[in-house]
């Protein structure tokens, strides 16, 4: 095989890597928008609310982030929360 024709083939797998990067991107977005919208009540990954478990939570500086973890698919993923208000 010539170099052009390994360089063509590598030109294409780069293209085939990098569109299904920003299909994965664009699948996660979507499903990241429907979790928050659902109050993150079921899985980001599986859907199931009947796994989910919350770990403890790091506040600081007006963030706070829990790691939650899937039962059912056994996925782990960060939320992140922000401050939006104060109680008088
Ligand atoms: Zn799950």
């Amino acid at each position: 095989m010539s170099e052009d024709a390994d360089v063509q083939k590598i030109e294409t797998r780069n293209q085939l890597v990098a569109a299904l990067e920003d299909e994965w991107d664009e699948q996660f977005e979507k499903a990241e928008a429907k979790y928050i919208e659902a109050g993150g009540v079921e899985c980001l990954y599986c859907g199931s609310s009947a796994g989910l478990e919350g770990g403890s939570i790091d506040i600081e500086f007006g963030e706070a982030h829990q790691e939650i973890t899937c039962s059912e698919c056994g996925r782990d993923w960060v939320d992140s929360y922000k401050l939006v208000g104060v109680i008088e």
